[in-house]
């Protein structure tokens, strides 16, 4: 299938990205890496009138520390966060968790803002972002506001991020050298998005763990639960 039409923009500055958004409403939508807007435009589960192509944004790209936080572009794609020597050493479990996303081919077109906006239950940077407790930087018409990971994520393929907002960039803590991390891999649930009860489970197994690495200076992030097959009602 074929997405229906739609108007195609490409803005030069983070700023005209969201003064198109404030313009078209909801009719339109940030396009980033189209992993994820792309196939749902395709089968028609979505349809918007207005893409607004941020991909080649470089104000939104990039991974740079600042203060105790590593700060990743919201359009860093996803390829390059999984290859990088700042991410690696200071927040590691992004690096581990990023091969898990998909093939390559995604990856060097998906973007962590993508991801992380797009608030996919089974998507890793989420979990990562919950577990971390990273904050999210936003810019509307109204101006810049940062939103803490445990406020941002609502449910599935829900943000506390309004319509007219673009996501600028992710800070993540950077732990220090007695804190570990770690990830383990659950095969069972790519299907996981589709009930309300397995988000709550995943996002309660994910805050757990979160406390825990505070508290015991390890971070477990179970990026996908396993839970049992249920037949559909
Ligand atoms: C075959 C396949 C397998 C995949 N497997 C995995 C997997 O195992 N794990 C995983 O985590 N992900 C997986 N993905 C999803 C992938 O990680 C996507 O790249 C990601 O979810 C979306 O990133 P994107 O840059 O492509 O965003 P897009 O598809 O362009 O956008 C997704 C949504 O986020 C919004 N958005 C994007 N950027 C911003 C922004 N800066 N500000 C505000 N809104 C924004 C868009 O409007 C849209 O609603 C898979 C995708 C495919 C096609």
């Amino acid at each position: 299938m074929k997405p229906a039409t739609f108007d195609y923009h490409r803005p030069d500055t983070v700023e005209d990205a969201v003064g198109l958004l404030a313009e078209h409403g909801d009719g339109a939508k940030i396009l980033a890496g189209g992993q994820s807007l792309i196939p749902m435009l395709s089968m028609r589960l979505a349809y918007f009138d207005h893409l607004i192509d941020i991909a080649r944004l470089r104000e939104l790209q990039g991974i740079e520390h600042r203060g105790q936080e590593l700060w990743i572009g919201a359009g860093t794609t996803e390829a390059k966060v999984g290859a990088d020597a700042q991410v690696r050493q200071a927040v590691p479990l992004l690096t581990r968790v990023t091969p898990f996303i998909g093939h390559f081919q995604i990856r060097n077109r998906g973007t962590l803002g993508g991801s992380i906006a797009h608030a996919d239950a089974a998507g890793e940077y989420p979990a990562v972002a919950l577990t971390l407790d990273a904050t999210m930087e936003v810019l509307s018409p109204r101006g810049r506001r940062e939103i803490a990971a445990a406020d941002f994520f609502t449910g599935v393929w829900e943000t506390t991020m309004a319509p007219d907002e673009v996501l600028t960039g992710v800070r993540f803590p950077v732990w220090n050298d007695r804190s570990g991390s770690r990830c383990t891999s659950f095969r069972a649930a790519m299907a996981i998005s589709r009930s309300p009860a397995r988000w709550s489970r995943w996002r309660s197994t994910t805050m757990t763990g979160s406390r825990a690495a505070r508290s015991a200076c390890s971070v477990w992030a179970p990026h996908r639960c396993a839970l049992p097959r249920r037949r559909r009602p």
